[in-house]
């Protein structure tokens, strides 16, 4: 299935815009204790597409290096001039894959999550949305994603075998 759909996006103050093609491979609410501390928010929202997907159509990002919760650098991308989080690299996966922060996008409704994760971490005031899964921690994307997804990731991993990102 070819999807021509093209979303664009940008920081706070305007100085970096972007286009991202297609669907994501798939969306997590995550609200992990590091997701919060980094944004500040009850979570984060994470859309995880190809690196080449995206396009920087203006301005220029910084990047700022974490250590990721699994260990290895979560490379966090920012606006370089409002210092907004744009998308990050994970330490599995490299930079043949990024997830993107849905808040970013001009139609930020437009994607929906596929799983709501880490749930030990959460606030407890914060209620569930109906009809996602949710977990205590991670999932297993094989039995959550649809198949053309589960595709995609297999692609990813292959490529991160044969030495990319
Ligand atoms: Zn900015
Ligand atoms: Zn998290």
């Amino acid at each position: 299935m070819v999807s021509d759909t093209t979303r664009e996006g940008g920081c706070g103050c305007g100085h970096v815009r972007y286009q991202v093609e297609g669907e994501p491979i798939f969306v997590n609410n995550c609200h992990c204790r590091q997701c919060q501390q980094q944004t500040g928010g009850t979570s984060v929202v994470n859309a995880f597409y190809e690196n080449e997907r995206v396009t920087v159509t203006s301005g220029t990002l910084t990047e700022h290096v974490l250590e990721a919760g699994s260990g290895g650098p979560h490379v966090i991308c920012r606006c370089g001039e409002c210092g907004v989080a744009m998308w990050s690299y994970y330490p599995r996966i490299g930079r043949i894959a990024l997830g993107l922060r849905v808040g970013t996008l001009d139609d930020p409704g437009s994607l929906t999550p596929d799983a709501v994760i880490w749930l030990q971490d959460k606030m407890p005031w914060v209620t569930l949305p109906e009809g996602i899964p949710h977990f205590d921690q991670y999932y297993d994307f094989r039995e959550v994603l649809p198949q053309d997804r589960v595709a995609r990731m297999d692609a990813l991993i292959e490529r991160r075998k044969a030495g990319e990102g």
